[in-house]
């Protein structure tokens, strides 16, 4: 049977047994949960044994691309990976279901092209191995040259020297020593899975996944994903394009209003880390296949100390953010920082804070040498760099930092996510990428911040232009019809707020996260649709036009919205629930900055905001989802709805109980 826009396969491994096995992708799953992360979820759901421990054999990976990868889509590059990860989200050590995201360079289009949209990885190698697929080729190879002797840079380019043009997806020293706050890289351009995905694969004792192909990928109907494909385009010449770059258009219009946190006054942050910083350090772009924004910057240190540190992940945003985090005022040594973070394939923002945390109480005297074993923890680049090795290789107090911040705190004596009065916020055992209080309680920081069932992390809620500071309320308004919310919803959501402001923050991530769903199932980025490209109608048409599966823009957002509340299921399987859900303490206290103190306060800065306001507001976002508002999950009949019945979990109307 030909499929369109589809590969058409799953490919299972099992690493215990060494056996392989391919399936035809259910048309059923891929229509009613898209691709990527949506049929990732799917997948997972009857193969993940609830409550098991994340670094178990037991515990699946799965690794998929989304549904127009593979086609000329603007920005269809993303892939997806899907498991119980290993940072430990409460106090009582239970762990999240949640998706890392990343571009890369080709690995998801590979995937395809061998023709496979999913790989499932279960078991666990007794030795270190890599995964090797070349279209129908798949081979289980020893890892013993890499594993615990090449970083992840080292891995990949050894790697492509040995297989040719291929995708590289890799661990480093922070994954092969079970770090909960370490991740992979994708082609060395990419994160992906920040929270312990790469403690997941270290389990497996998985070192890397290989990928190659040869096929084509079909279009159902070329010239009329040709016009779809070309009013993207023509929008993107007139609007986006002329904007500049993304790091520079971004440092000036977001960065610079919303990521301070406080050590410097946001002028001398500027003095230190702007544009001019940008200027000299570029080398060029980096980006991920068929993307027009590049979005990644190629960071070069060319003289002073730390000449020759270079790093292609990301973009230079966060040299700035983590130079000021740590108050480095040498941007050589931030990068020098972030370097050896991608290539040991741990989570800057994480290990960053962790740091900055211990280093700042250690500076006040809360711990002393006593309780580091001797270590004196300095606000330096060596003495970071100290600590970070420490923290990957598991060495003295870097065996209990590594366990994420329930473990830090329990050493430390205090609880950070009161404690770490100075950070972004700490929510389901994740600190916040962006936070609260230095910019302003927009959608995509209640997300982060309360809503996610992962906490802290863009995927559920990054796609919307939202997410930028104070856009007129009319072109969120134009925004709220482009992402596919009904008539009747705007209504409830452009409505004045008594406890938030001129529209209800609440109610309007609802239609954020399900558009984020839609957005990380076709594998579209979510940049695009932050420059509000890619709206509804256009990602519809792009969809129907390659894979022939005929879907209206509504259509689409109810797979959506099916996908997110399975996403929420198989994290209250997992034991969350209403009371996790709840946003970080310290936004309650203005962060204090050289600037002033920064309070929580509306997406337009009118309203200071109160813990009550935002227990009003979430009363308001799981009254819109049609949940259970005392328990924070979904209905039965709100599940019937979505065809989800089969989930096996969910609040029986009016009585409250789980079924
Ligand atoms: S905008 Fe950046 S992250 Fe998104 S596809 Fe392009 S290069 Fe990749």
């Amino acid at each position: 049977m030909q499929y369109f826009g589809y590969a058409g396969r799953i490919l299972h491994v099992d690493l215990t047994q060494r056996t392989v096995r391919k399936e035809a992708l259910d048309r059923d799953i891929a229509r009613r949960f898209v691709g990527g992360h949506g049929v990732n979820l799917r997948l997972l759901q009857d193969l993940l044994p609830p409550r098991i421990d994340p670094l178990s054999p037991g515990n699946p990976i799965i690794i998929g691309s989304g549904a127009l990868v593979g086609t000329l889509a603007p920005g269809a590059t993303k892939v997806f990976a899907t498991t119980k990860f290993a940072l430990p989200a409460a106090e009582d050590g239970k762990c999240y279901v949640t998706t890392g995201v990343s571009g890369g360079q080709g690995f998801g289009l590979y995937l395809k092209q061998a023709g496979y949209d999913h790989l499932v990885i279960t078991g666990k190698s007794e030795r270190p191995v890599y995964l090797l697929v070349a279209d129908d080729a798949v081979a289980i190879r020893d890892a013993e040259l890499f594993w615990g002797k090449m970083d992840i840079y080292q891995t990949t380019d050894a790697l492509k020297t040995m297989h040719g043009k291929c995708g590289v997806v890799a661990i480093g020293r922070a994954g092969e020593n079970r770090c909960r706050f370490s991740m992979a890289l994708t082609d060395k351009k990419s994160t992906l899975g920040r929270s312990g995905f790469g403690a997941v694969m270290g389990s497996k004792n998985l070192k890397a996944i290989v990928v190659n192909g040869h096929g084509k990928i079909g279009i159902a109907d070329h010239d009329r994903f040709k016009n779809a494909l070309d009013a993207v385009r023509r929008d993107y010449q007139q609007r986006v394009k002329p904007m500049g770059r993304f790091s520079e258009f971004s440092w000036e219009t977001v960065f610079l209003h919303t990521m301070n946190p406080g050590v410097w006054s946001k002028k001398k942050w500027n003095e230190i880390y702007g544009l001019h910083k940008l200027a000299e350090m570029k080398k060029g772009n980096v980006t991920c296949t068929h993307c027009w924004m590049a979005c990644g910057d190629d960071l070069v240190v060319d003289k002073g100390e730390h000449a020759g540190t270079r790093s292609v992940t990301g973009h230079y945003l966060w040299v700035p953010i983590i130079g000021q985090k740590l108050e480095l005022e040498d941007a050589g040594a931030a990068l020098g920082l972030i370097e050896r973070m991608n290539r040991d394939g741990i989570c800057l923002c994480t290990a960053s804070s962790i740091m900055d945390w211990v280093t700042r109480r250690f500076r006040e005297k809360v711990i002393g040498p006593a309780d580091t074993g001797g270590v004196v923890l300095e606000r330096s680049h060596q003495s970071y760099m100290d600590l970070l090795r420490m923290i990957v290789e598991r060495e003295g107090i870097g065996n209990v930092l590594t366990e994420g911040w329930f473990a830090a705190s329990d050493w430390m004596g205090r609880d950070a996510r009161t404690d770490y009065a100075e950070s972004c916020g700490i929510a389901k055992g994740t600190d916040s990428i962006y936070p609260g209080r230095a910019a302003t309680l927009d959608p995509m920081r209640f997300t982060m911040g309360i809503t996610s069932p992962r906490g802290g992390q863009a995927i559920t809620g990054g796609g919307t232009i939202s997410g930028i500071p104070m856009v007129p309320l009319e072109q969120i308004r134009m925004e709220a019809a482009g992402i596919g919310m009904p008539e009747d919803a705007a209504e409830r959501v452009f409505r004045h707020t008594p406890y938030y402001g001129d529209f209800n923050v609440g109610r309007y991530t609802r239609y954020t996260e399900d558009f984020t769903s839609v957005l990380n199932s076709l594998g579209t980025c979510t940049i695009y649709s932050a420059f509000g490209l890619n709206h509804l109608q256009n990602l519809a048409e792009l969809y129907s036009a390659a894979t022939g599966i005929e879907t209206a823009p509504d259509t689409l957002i109810k797979r959506g919205e099916r996908i997110f509340n399975l996403y929420k299921i198989l994290n209250v399987r997992e034991g969350f629930d209403r009371k996790d859900d709840a946003f970080p303490e310290i936004w309650m206290t203005p962060l204090k900055t050289p600037d002033g103190p920064q309070p929580l306060t509306d997406y337009y800065q009118k309203r200071r905001l109160s813990g009550e306001d935002i227990v009003h507001l979430l009363d308001d976002y799981y009254e819109e989802r049609g949940w259970d508002v005392e328990k924070g999950i979904p209905r039965r009949e709100k599940l019937e709805e979505l065809g989800l019945e089969d989930s096996g979990i969910c609040v029986k109307a009016g009585k409250g109980e789980i079924s």
